[in-house]
């Protein structure tokens, strides 16, 4: 912002102003002035005429008149001309020049017409031409020369005139006119200095009053600019953050109680990270604005486009047909997302995925509108993107149960609200127990049981996978510890630990560290792992490798559900491979299913590596993979994983009846 203009006060500023005003003044008085000068010149003759009878009277009377004709029309002309009204000097210069030929006119009738030595009538003659220069030196304010040149000739003509008889009479008269003329002299130059004065100081409130306003149209300017800051984001020209809360909250709360709606999309572009690391961030900035001119071709005139920040945008639509034009401006955004983005060389095909959320069906509040529509965009990201998905109440509960998973979980871990369970292992060909895998379990005060994968993917979430790993790992030790005390010295106990644990600490130095601890050896200890940590990182492989070398089993959980890397597995001694559920359920029954179990034997038995089946429910299924040369089984058919205080009794009854019973089904 730059300083307001204050207004110099130095008078050397006005002074082509100043002389202007006194001009302007002046001019107004010379129409007055040649009127009665014309007047007062005609009286005059008249009374020449009538005492004298000179002849010559009409000829200084026609020289007056004519001066003064001459005078005014100038005047006239000039007034029409406005290049010459600018030349302030030479129009001064005119109009004193014009007063002054007029004062010698009348200063010629002293010196040659009437001899005002003698008494008389002449001195009528003098009370005029006092009279005259007196009423000049009154009318004339602006410009003191002005009047000086009018009356100073005949009133000198006439002093001198007078001083020159010697008489005393006239010297007495003589020295009255020459004080009337210096009296005259000081009132117009005081005159001339008031009016100068008057008028600057009326010039100086005028340009101060001017400086003021500019400096208020710079002040309403710079606050316009400040407001147009405030609200706008400045890459994209569209509404801010701040201004759309605002709106937000207007419009809900403007629109509640009455039966028109709200619409709010909220937008995210999709993967726009990978734009900006793979182009940089000057083509990240072009998607930005290319995106937001999408927004303004796809939404109204009344509607509310915003930017969040970042690649987040939001557009707020309000009135009673809110809900389907919020599926309108969804649509051709998807129609928009098909064509390629003109921002840099590639032209890259960029879209975005859209949460809708309606009020007052979705929510009450502006914030819980917004908490709606991003919710919605959430489900409309893992629905794959490049899709819109409207809100609705299941959502909202899905969310709500994941927040208070993810803020209660830290509790229950401290607390011992979360727990293992054992589930048996069977060795096929003997019945024998061959070990129990740990499996994580939580039953909330008020939402129930929680299933594994939500405990186990809040734990990533709020950076808790270790602290849940480790209880795990704590409660595995003590059911190998329960496991001795009743003569399975062999039997193994498995942990499940997923791939993306491997990234924010270290497994094998944890579980290394507690079975220290704990007084147990890792050879009783085996560590599940998908297959995809097998693929995962260095860091996961160099992770692996330590606890192989730690003494730690190590299986493939859900072996052949994908990702597999034989390469991988080759590389590591890997002791048992588990088939997933979902080949082994209803096997008995699924040729494919056979097929499909008989390959991954195969891939086992070549790489000498046991196999186990889960999901064994049935005797036939049972059955059926130990056939196929499954090692191990696992399953409800078995026994459901149980607190570990159950365990004991299991094992106890298992022990007693089941090799027989398995003997007589083989
Ligand atoms: P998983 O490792 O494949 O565990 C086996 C799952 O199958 C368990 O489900 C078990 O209860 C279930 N199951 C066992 N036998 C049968 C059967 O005959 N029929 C059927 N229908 N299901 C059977 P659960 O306990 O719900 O665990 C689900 C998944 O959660 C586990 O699959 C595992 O991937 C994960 N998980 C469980 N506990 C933990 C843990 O402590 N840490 C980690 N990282 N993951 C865990
Ligand atoms: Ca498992
Ligand atoms: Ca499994």
């Amino acid at each position: 912002m730059t300083e307001p203009e204050i207004a110099p006060t130095q008078g050397a500023a006005f002074a082509k102003e100043l002389d202007d005003a006194c001009l302007q003044s002046a001019m107004r008085g010379v129409p007055l002035a040649i009127f009665s000068s014309c007047a007062v010149a005609l009286s005059a003759a008249a009374i020449i005429w009538l005492n004298q009878k000179d002849q010559a009277v009409f000829w200084w009377l026609a020289a007056l008149i004519g001066t003064n004709l001459g005078r005014y029309f100038s005047l006239r002309f000039t007034q029409a001309r406005p290049a010459i009204v600018r030349k302030t000097k030479l129009m001064i210069g005119l109009m004193i020049g014009g007063a002054l030929v007029a004062g010698l006119c009348w200063a010629s009738v002293p010196l040659f017409l009437v001899d005002i030595t003698q008494g008389g009538y002449s001195g009528y003659v003098v009370f005029i031409l006092a009279g005259i220069s007196a009423g000049s030196a009154i009318q004339s304010t602006g410009i003191a020369w002005n009047a000086i040149a009018f009356f100073l000739p005949p009133n000198l003509a006439m002093m001198l005139i007078m001083l020159a008889t010697g008489a005393p009479t006239q010297t007495i008269l003589g020295l009255n006119i020459a004080l009337l003329t210096y009296m005259l002299l000081r009132s117009t130059r005081a005159a001339e200095k008031n009016f100068r004065e008057s008028k600057m100081a009326a010039l100086q409130a005028t340009s101060l009053a001017k400086s003021l306003s500019r400096a208020n149209i710079k002040i309403r300017e710079s606050n316009t600019q400040l407001a147009v800051l405030a609200n706008e984001d400045p890459l994209t020209g569209l509404a801010n953050r701040s201004l759309f809360a605002r709106r937000l909250e207007m419009l809900v709360s403007d629109h509640a109680g009455k039966n028109t709606k709200v619409a709010l999309l909220a937008l995210d572009i999709d993967l726009f990270k990978s734009i900006n690391d793979t182009w940089g961030h000057l083509a990240g900035d072009n998607v930005l604005k290319s995106f937001a001119d999408r927004l303004r071709r796809a939404t109204g005139q009344h509607d509310v486009v915003a930017r969040l920040g970042g690649d987040e945008f939001a557009v707020i639509i309000a009135g009673p047909d809110a809900d389907r034009r919020a599926l309108e401006v969804a649509e051709t955004l998807m129609d928009l997302n098909l064509m390629p983005m003109q921002t840099f060389d590639a032209q890259p095909l960029i879209g975005c995925s859209i949460g809708i959320a309606h009020f007052p069906t979705h929510a009450q509040t502006a914030n819980d509108l917004f908490t709606s529509a991003d919710i919605a965009l959430y489900e409309a990201k893992a629905k794959g993107r490049r899709c819109h998905h409207v809100f609705d109440q299941s959502l909202k509960d899905r969310i709500d149960r994941r927040l208070q998973i993810e803020t209660q979980l830290a509790s229950a871990i401290a607390s011992g609200d979360i727990t293992a369970h054992f589930q048996p292992q069977i060795e096929l060909g003997t019945g024998k127990i061959s070990g129990f895998e740990t499996l994580v379990r939580w039953t909330h005060p008020q939402l129930g049981p929680i299933s594994p994968p939500e405990i186990v993917t809040a734990a990533r979430v709020m950076g808790l996978s270790e602290q849940l790993t480790g209880l795990m790992a704590v409660a595995a030790c003590g059911m190998v510890k329960q496991l001795d005390a009743s003569g399975h010295t062999d039997t193994m106990v498995a942990i499940n630990i997923s791939p993306s644990e491997f990234k924010s600490y270290s497994p094998a130095a944890m579980f290394s560290a507690i079975a220290k601890a704990q007084g147990v050896r890792p050879e009783r200890l085996e560590i599940e792992i998908t297959e995809e940590a097998l693929l995962d990182t260095d860091a996961a492989r160099a992770d692996l490798q330590a606890l192989e070398s730690a003494g730690f089993a190590l299986a493939v959980d859900d072996f052949g559900m994908g990702h597999s890397s034989l390469v991988y597995l080759l590389r590591l001694k890997i002791h048992r491979l588990k088939i997933d559920r979902s080949f082994v359920d209803g096997i008995a029954k699924s040729a494919a299913n056979r097929a499909l179990l008989t390959a991954l034997v195969s891939v086992g038995r070549s790489l000498s590596v046991d196999i186990v089946a889960e999901g064994v429910e049935t005797e036939a299924d049972a059955k059926v993979v130990r056939k196929l040369g499954c090692r191990h089984g696992q399953g409800y058919y078995y026994g459901r994983p149980m607190p570990q205080k159950d365990a004991a009794d299991w094992m106890a009854h298992w022990d007693d009846n089941t090799p027989r019973k398995i003997a007589s089904r083989a």
